[in-house]
């Protein structure tokens, strides 16, 4: 059996697993050590079990219970060789590609493609074949063909709706801020996102779910009705799409791929 399970997505912290048959793959590693070992044992893992621990980037609401895991686990470090040099942690060998590269990681395929987004290194990745197959990308300031081009090969989608425009520009953050997330390497907006879902539904991915929403600048009701709305205008048959969004320290029920 396969299966994908969100531990807890958004800017405090991300972290998710893909399991299969000869591979516990830990897909980043933000919040904290307890809680990603609190969710690993709802659904019988340990630390331990653990085979390759995969991040998308650098960034510390995907990389922050690295040091403290790393001692419970021996699982394999995979990541670009531009996120690996900003790591301020890392133990034993690891797996090091550029963006774009393919490899197997025991019984799982995996391609990646590189993501437009404020920290070098950043990629996305489709975990497995067919319809075994995940495709998880976060944290982009756009979608990019390359990133279209792989995510369409994806049966299950993990896809970041970060914000609201709207919410965003009335909303607490500084210019600054605000201008970083809406640039081509910020956050893809819910807008930008439902667009890419229709397509990309179109394309053939089943199912879809929302993640790494702000929780300052989006509502989970408003990221799904903007894509709900995207997949109704072009007709699609709503009974095949799993839709739901992923939030902080809100670990999912696990979908079986
Ligand atoms: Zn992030
Ligand atoms: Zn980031």
């Amino acid at each position: 059996m396969r299966y994908f399970c969100s531990f807890t997505s958004g800017s405090k912290g991300n972290s998710a697993i893909y399991v299969s048959p000869g591979a516990k793959i830990l897909i980043d590693a933000g919040s904290s050590a307890k809680y990603i070992t609190s969710c690993l044992s709802k659904l019988g893992l340990c630390p331990g079990d653990l085979t390759h621990i995969v991040l998308t980037h650098a960034h510390s609401d995907h990389i922050s219970a690295l040091p403290v895991l790393s001692k419970y686990t021996d699982a394999r470090l995979v990541c670009s060789e531009d996120t690996y040099d900003q790591l301020p942690f890392a133990k034993g060998e690891p797996l090091l590609f550029a963006e774009g590269d393919s490899f197997e990681l025991n019984d799982v395929a995996v391609q990646t493609a590189p993501t437009p987004h404020d920290c070098d290194g950043s990629c996305c990745y489709l975990f497995g074949e067919d319809e075994n197959s995940l495709g998880f990308c976060t944290d982009m300031g756009r979608v990019t063909e390359r990133i279209y081009g792989l995510m369409k090969k994806a049966s299950t989608l993990f896809i970041e709706s970060n914000h609201d425009v709207d919410m965003l520009a009335n909303g607490p953050y500084p210019y600054y801020l605000k201008k970083r997330i809406l640039s081509f390497d910020g956050h893809l907006s819910n807008a930008d996102c439902a667009y890419s879902v229709s397509r990309l539904v179109e394309d053939g991915v089943r199912r879809v779910m929302l993640g790494h929403l702000s929780e300052t600048n989006n509502r989970p009701d408003i990221a799904l009705s903007e894509s709900k709305k995207a997949l109704e205008q072009i007709g699609a048959d709503a009974g095949h799409i799993i839709l739901g969004a992923a939030g902080v320290r809100d670990m999912r029920a696990p979908v079986i791929l």
